[in-house]
């Protein structure tokens, strides 16, 4: 891991533990520095990403006893607030609609050939569920609430695209706080 990667993981860090508290968030044990461990939604090994909305903190204890279980089932034997296990579904899509958006930017970018003026062309999410092998995801309620300030007649077809994938990527982690 270089230095870059080592600051942003810091970064990340920090701001998961002043969005989620300094407790776990299974049982609500206290944690401190030495204690705390960081908690993957979507476990490492099943292609988890390090940020925002895929990490809480947890107690290094359940973070073991969990291991690679699906973080919605492991969660149901703590008995949650509706509102503490909506929160997490939130920070669950979000995560898996910046996922569509990044693969649609990898993947799919390079054949985009023209598009009209939508904020990220649909054809585009489609080809990048096909890839997640997910039904779909609806981007509709982000594009109809901003505005995008792109100068599209100034840009290509495919930087315009660029510029929109990563417009949206930063509304739906603003959407995670
Ligand atoms: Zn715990």
């Amino acid at each position: 891991m270089g230095a870059q990667e080592r600051k942003r993981q810091k970064k990340i860090k920090e701001y998961v533990i002043n969005r989620d508290g300094m407790i776990c968030c299974y049982c609500d044990k206290p944690l401190t520095p030495e204690t705390i461990t960081m908690e993957h939604i979507v476990p490492d090994s099943r292609r988890g990403t390090f940020n925002t909305t895929n990490l809480t903190v947890s107690c290094s204890e359940h973070n073991n006893k969990r291991g690679n279980k699906p973080f919605f089932d492991y969660c149901k034997q703590f008995h949650w607030s509706d509102d503490k296990l909506e929160k997490y579904k939130r920070l669950y899509f979000n995560n898996l609609k910046i996922k569509v958006l990044n693969i649609a930017k990898e993947e799919c970018l390079p054949k985009a050939v023209n598009g009209d003026e939508q904020a990220v062309p649909s054809d585009l999410i489609q080809r990048a569920c096909k890839v997640l092998k997910i039904k779909g995801m609806d981007f509709g309620p982000y594009e109809n609430m901003y505005q995008f300030e792109i100068k599209f007649a100034e840009l290509s077809d495919r930087k315009r695209i660029e510029l929109c994938v990563e417009q949206l990527i930063r509304i739906i982690e603003a959407d995670s706080e």
